[in-house]
């Protein structure tokens, strides 16, 4: 089923959604499972699998000049989502990536998906690589997200690249994009972040995931200033409970959101990651009990490969 389906047909508070990592390449897909048992039970509407793309490793060679390495560390999003959908009956979503596909790359991934019968994609541009400031699309690819959606677009409605093929199959993605309550880290300010978002909705997407936020507010105001940009799609929020220390300094530095002040006095207070777990998961059930109270849509958490924290949240929230 779609996501938006999930959403429409749904008539009894929110629902639960969880975004999950391929594994590190050369670990099998029992390491993705142990940590989806737990998670499964909870009878999630949909799970999110990301992609990541290639990285540059320069490796010295025996006569001291550097040689460029290419690796994707974490393959496998398309063969994870498929797993998913057949092991467990839950609708498996990809992300799909701008960066490192020319577009006849994105064609061929998504023809891929359709015939896997996987209908649901997630939108992205995708960040600039380590090597990079900013983010280069590739000579025949996509530069923004809403030229991506404009792309699946047109194969839901059967236009592929090449004019000449006959007789083309519709395919019948349903699309999603991300946005930010506290606005992209690239964009100059919250209005005209959410002018672009508005141009994803346009061209397509059917809904909206956030990046994670630990101030409600921040979130309410998002949907309020979207609404009032003419936005009326759903907006799912995006969680994540912190779980160590040293995230009160990765998490801003990685995605860009502020940490509120209660919760980072309380971590500091922590003299184990243990404590720091219990401290983070706490502040996660608030922020989703009062999320769902309001009535979103879904509670949509980012696992990061730990499923122990979120099944101990959604335990106490659903
Ligand atoms: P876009 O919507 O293209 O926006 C990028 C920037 O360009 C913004 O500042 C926007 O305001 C601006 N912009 C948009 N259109 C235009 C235009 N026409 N002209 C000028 N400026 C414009 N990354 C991964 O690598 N893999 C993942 O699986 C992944 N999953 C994610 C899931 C979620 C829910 C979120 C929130 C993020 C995820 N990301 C992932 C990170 C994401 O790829 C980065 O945040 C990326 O930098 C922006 O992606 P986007 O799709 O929001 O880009």
């Amino acid at each position: 089923m779609k996501v938006i389906e999930h959403i429409e047909n749904n008539k009894n508070g929110s629902l639960l959604s969880f975004e999950i990592l391929p594994p590190l390449k050369g670990q099998n897909i029992h390491s993705i499972f142990d940590n989806l048992e737990s998670l499964v039970k909870f009878n999630p509407a949909f799970i999110d699998v990301t992609y990541h793309r290639e990285e540059y490793l320069f490796k010295q060679a025996k006569n001291g000049l550097f040689k460029k390495e290419i690796i994707r560390k974490r393959p496998g999003t398309v063969g994870i989502c498929a797993a998913i959908q057949n092991r467990y009956n839950i609708d498996a979503v990809p992300h799909v990536l701008c960066g490192g596909f020319t577009r006849e790359d994105t064609e061929n991934f998504l023809i891929d998906l359709d015939f896997l019968e996987i209908d649901n994609v997630v939108a992205l541009r995708g960040d600039p690589i380590k090597s990079e400031i900013y983010f280069e699309p590739e000579k025949e690819g996509h530069e923004f997200a809403s030229d991506l959606v404009e792309q699946i677009s047109d194969l839901n409605n059967g236009k592929y690249l090449n004019s000449n093929i006959e007789n083309c199959a519709k395919t019948d993605f349903c699309v999603g994009v991300a946005g930010y309550p506290e606005k992209h880290m690239e964009s100059p300010n919250l209005d005209i972040d959410i002018q672009f978002l508005k141009k994803k909705i346009e061209k397509g997407a059917d809904y909206i995931i956030t990046q994670m936020f630990f101030d409600n507010q921040k979130y309410f105001d998002f949907v309020e200033k979207c609404k009032l940009h003419g936005i009326c799609v759903p907006i799912i929020p995006g969680l994540k409970p912190i779980a160590t220390k040293r995230q009160l300094n990765l998490i801003p530095h990685r995605f860009h959101v502020d940490l509120p002040e209660a919760l980072i006095k309380e971590v500091l207070k922590c003299k184990t990651n243990e404590e720091v777990s219990k401290v983070g998961n706490e502040w996660c059930i608030a922020q989703s009990k009062e999320l769902k109270e309001k009535n979103v849509p879904i509670l949509h958490y980012y696992s990061m490969g730990n499923g122990k924290n979120i099944q101990e949240i959604v335990k106490n929230v659903f």
